[in-house]
């Protein structure tokens, strides 16, 4: 089958056209692939930085954001159909710590990726657990079905807390942090303010939905604050850029008592000064992944009810086309890229 490998340890993602169509446990389903998107991890390991390094065995067919339908089943599935229209969790979990025993899959600490360490969605056909398979109702079609991982993280962070009539800022205007931005309008937020240094996403995420822009490399955060009327600072933070500076800047503008949720992930670690953490008395939450599967079922049914995040995916490129695709995503020039294996 055709896929796109990591193949070699170095810098780079390769097509390749013979790759060995997978073969099913009794508890797995194939998936004939349609449509995927190209993550920031897809770009960490095509750079094959640090991260990528220690943690992706290679060869290593990659991608974990994927709609498809199910073209077969193992022997022990029951509750799945052939010609289903799919996606999936993920972060394949193992059935043995405590946390899942007890039904909090999203904190088993076995938790292992598609993509990143077994076989991943950037193929024409890919096996996933029955049990990560969540069929996609009708108003989701293929591209958005491709878009739910990352859906799936920003619906996670932004939900961690109460936003109903709160002020909300969001650092970091990638594709998560705009899409938080239309989840948190949805949800009834009252002001949505989001920062980013890059131009190009912080117009995007004004055209996404309801939130107000800052390029906090040209204006100051409190103007835009005091323009708002906001006497005090924000109710809930949600940090989506990785970036210290981002962080520290939140810390500044949020209200005694408020709630921070964690998704962006630093590259290294870095100071804050816990004494704005400590008198402020703020609650801070890492999130990792999406809830399973109470994520997937508020973002599915956020989207039958008039969640739009369409307008995040910004370009639709054939799969022949995917390093123009990779290129473009490594320069934040973009906010979602859907490739088409069709
Ligand atoms: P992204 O890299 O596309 O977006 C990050 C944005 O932050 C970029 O637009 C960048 O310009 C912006 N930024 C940089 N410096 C900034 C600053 N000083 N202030 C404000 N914004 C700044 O990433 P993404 O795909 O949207 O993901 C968001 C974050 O979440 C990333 O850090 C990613 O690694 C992380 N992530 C975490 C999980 C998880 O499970 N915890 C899952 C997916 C992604
Ligand atoms: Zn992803």
């Amino acid at each position: 089958m055709k896929a796109l490998v990591k193949s070699k340890p170095e810098p780079g993602i390769w097509f390749s056209d013979n790759e060995p169509t997978p073969t099913l446990g009794p508890n797995d389903v194939l998936v004939k692939v349609h449509k995927t998107g190209i993550c920031g991890t897809d770009i960490h390991i095509y750079k094959w930085d640090a991260w990528a390094q220690k943690t992706v065995p290679v060869p290593m067919v990659v991608g974990h954001e994927y709609a498809g339908e199910i073209v077969e089943i193992g022997s022990a599935v029951h509750s799945l159909k052939i010609g289903e229209r799919v996606s999936g969790e993920g972060h394949v979990i193992g059935m043995k710590s405590r946390a899942t025993r007890a039904g909090r899959f999203h904190l088993d600490p076995d938790t292992r990726g598609i993509g990143v360490n077994m076989p991943g969605a950037f193929a024409e056909y890919v096996k996933v657990p029955a049990f990560n398979i969540v069929p996609l109702p009708e108003e989701v079609d293929d591209e958005l079905g491709a878009i739910l991982d990352p859906l799936g993280n920003a619906v996670h962070t932004a939900l961690s807390f109460d936003l109903v009539g709160e002020d909300v800022l969001i650092t970091g205007a990638g594709p998560i942090g705009i899409m938080a931005g239309a989840v948190a309008r949805h949800a009834g937020a009252r002001h949505v303010v989001i920062t980013d240094i890059n131009p190009v996403r912080l117009e995007l995420a004004a055209k996404v939905a309801d939130i107000v822009p800052v390029n906090v490399a040209k204006e100051d955060l409190r103007d835009v604050m005091a323009r708002l009327k906001m006497k005090e600072g924000f109710d809930v933070g949600l940090e989506m850029s990785g970036a210290p500076v981002a962080f520290q800047q939140m810390l500044d503008v949020m209200l005694m008592g408020s709630k921070i949720a964690m998704l962006g992930i630093p590259a290294t670690p870095f100071a804050v000064d816990w004494n704005k953490i400590v008198f402020k008395m703020l609650t801070i939450k890492g999130i990792y992944g999406r809830e399973m599967f109470e994520t997937w079922h508020k973002m599915l049914a956020m989207l039958q009810s008039g969640l739009n995040v369409r307008p995040v995916i910004t370009h639709r490129l054939k799969v022949a086309d995917y390093l123009e695709g990779f290129e473009i995503m490594s320069r934040g020039e973009c906010g979602k890229i859907v490739l088409d294996w069709s």
